[in-house]
């Protein structure tokens, strides 16, 4: 039967596993990317089930009628007991796997896959929806097959293959209007500004506009280096931050990112029973340590689906690469994200 698509579900980056062309995940509805380095036992194809997206969603692939076959792929890449994971799956509605558990099926890091044959699609939208019961739902990817229907290519394929996370710490500053409008001009939206209470002081316009390109988070107060604080001094510097930045006319942040990158349990702890999720980030820009904007530049484009990059709003290296990273984020089919209040993880806004 011929191959109308396969997808390597969390993967940036397509690839040939026995002999089928896997692309980059796309199609996806929700959900999250993660991989392992791991080696996955009972397959030739490692690569494709060394990527995943997780979470209760949905691909929705664009087909025209037909009668169509999935195979699903899939591996416990996370969990190291039976009963820590079990999901259900359904193709354009109906349940075609119940209650699974990989680690029972396969192992941790074993390749599972199963075949569901038959699925009549006359809607034009093939729909597979991932439901979590314990932990989450999880796939690696699935290869589609149809003797009479094909993929619908009159429809515009998604432009992102995945989200990462743009970020600029410290100000609101003097820079705040020209950030915001380079970030609109290169459409690099939305991005997510961590901010110090004691910079806004009378400058809540800044929060204002930094609110017309993403959204304003938390990096305390008074930009200080918490490693030793105790937990009353740290809730001391996020809350009159969290203050601050509600007083400037911004929602309450959700996040929480540590001056210095500090990040140890007392802090993560007193952020959290505030409600913020603390992070740092997965590439550091080097710009507060006099990067060239090609520098600037060349680290953006090490950022993979769901990462985080560290820059400065007071750097105006970073203000003169913002075009450029827009550019290359677009040529790999990269989007600017959110940052999830949950998981620390860019998605989509
Ligand atoms: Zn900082």
């Amino acid at each position: 039967m011929p191959l109308v698509i396969a997808i390597d579900s969390g993967a940036t980056a397509g690839g040939t596993y026995d002999g089928v062309t896997y692309q980059a995940d796309k199609y996806s509805d929700g959900g999250e990317a993660n991989s392992t380095p791991d080696p996955i036992a009972g397959t030739t194809a490692v690569a494709l089930y060394q990527t995943e997206r997780y979470g209760t969603y949905s691909y929705k692939i664009p087909v025209t009628a037909g009668t169509f076959t999935i195979e699903l792929h899939m591996a416990e890449i996370y969990n190291n007991t039976a009963g820590e994971r079990s999901f259900n799956v359904s193709v354009e509605g109906q349940q075609v796997l119940s209650s699974l558990d990989l680690y029972t099926q396969a192992g941790h890091d074993g390749a599972f896959s199963y075949t569901v044959e038959d699925v009549r699609v006359s809607d034009g939208t093939l729909d597979i929806a991932l439901e979590s019961l314990v932990d989450n739902a999880t796939l690696a990817g699935f290869a589609i097959y149809s003797a009479d229907g094909r993929l619908d290519t009159s429809r515009p394929e998604p432009s992102c293959n995945g989200y990462v996370a743009i970020t600029y710490d410290d100000g609101p500053s003097g820079n705040t209007g020209a950030f915001v409008n380079a970030l609109k001009q290169a459409e690099l939206v939305p991005v997510t500004f961590f901010v110090n209470g004691s910079n806004i002081g009378n400058n809540s316009a800044g929060i204002r506009q930094m609110l017309e390109v993403g959204e304003v988070q938390s990096h305390s107060f008074n930009h200080v280096d918490m490693g030793n604080y105790s937990a009353a001094q740290v809730t001391d510097q996020l809350s009159r931050d969290i203050q601050a930045i509600q007083n400037a006319g911004a929602p309450k942040p959700t996040i929480f990112r540590p001056p210095y990158g500090t990040l140890n349990n007392t802090v993560r702890q007193a952020a959290s029973s505030l409600g913020l999720y603390a992070i740092t980030w997965d590439v550091d820009s080097q710009d507060w340590n006099g990067a060239s904007v090609s520098a600037i530049v060349s680290a953006a484009g090490r950022l993979q689906n769901g990462q985080v990059i560290l820059m400065h709003e007071n750097q105006s290296n970073s203000l003169t690469a913002i075009p450029q990273i827009a550019a290359n984020l677009k040529s790999r089919g990269l989007c600017p994200g959110k940052i999830s209040p949950t998981t620390g993880r860019a998605v989509a806004p």
